[in-house]
């Protein structure tokens, strides 16, 4: 294991150590003011297989690129494929997608992005709560709801009252990606690890998922760019 530098914030409001991994990899240790050294180092090395697990998280992905402007000519990836943007100054409505092309009305162009946004977040409800459902049943496991989010650095999230967090971007990958994420979340319901256990669970399911893994790997950072 390499060394590591984590960020230690004391405060004197805690009565235990808690360790975080930030979205960028940062290990974030947070103890009772005057905790020694020799007591984070401890722990440190107690949690090693903890960190390394939440640092090699399939889910975490790198930090965004600069947020694209949607213009004409543009690309919008929708269901892990690209699709143009156009623009059209008689438009038969605000923004049309036919399953090839986008078409915005001319006028509202400065507004692409976000008319986009609202379109892929209406689209992200339809496809993912019914696959929840699905997978859920197949899986046996019970949730206590399912919510759409701007979740900034995760693809998805199980909480510990079993809420299933999704990130609503998740609509811009491939299908498969898509149903990784839920299986992978709803598999927490039954281990909460990422023990071989887990992964069996998963492969149940996905027999394939090692290749959505792989495509989250390459191109999960370019589902940022829309903003
Ligand atoms: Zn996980």
């Amino acid at each position: 294991m390499s060394p590591l530098t984590p960020e230690i914030k004391f405060s004197n409001r805690r009565r235990t150590i808690g360790l975080t991994v930030e979205r960028d990899r940062q290990l974030v240790v947070y103890a009772p003011t005057g905790t020694s050294d020799d007591t984070i180092q401890a722990i440190l090395h107690q949690k090693r297989h903890w960190i390394q697990e939440k640092l090699a998280h399939p889910q975490k992905y790198p930090a965004a690129s600069p947020a694209q402007r949607l213009l004409p000519g543009s690309s919008i990836y929708f269901l892990g494929r690209t699709h143009l943007l156009l623009s059209d100054s008689e438009p038969t409505a605000p923004l049309h997608f036919d399953g090839h092309t986008f078409t915005l009305g001319a006028a509202l162009l400065p507004k692409a992005s976000a008319l986009v946004q609202i379109w892929l977040r209406q689209q992200a409800q339809a496809v993912i709560t019914p696959r929840v459902e699905r997978f859920a049943r197949s899986l046996g496991v019970t949730y206590q709801r399912i919510q759409l989010l701007d979740l900034k650095y995760r693809w998805g999230s199980c909480t510990a009252n079993a809420a299933l967090l999704f990130n609503w971007r998740l609509i811009q990958a491939p299908s498969t990606v898509i149903n990784y994420i839920i299986v992978h979340e709803l598999a927490h319901l039954l281990v909460p690890d990422h023990s071989t256990t887990f992964w069996n669970v998963v492969a149940v399911q996905l027999p394939l998922y090692e290749h959505a893994k792989k495509w989250l790997r390459d191109y999960g950072a370019i589902l940022e760019e829309l903003d």
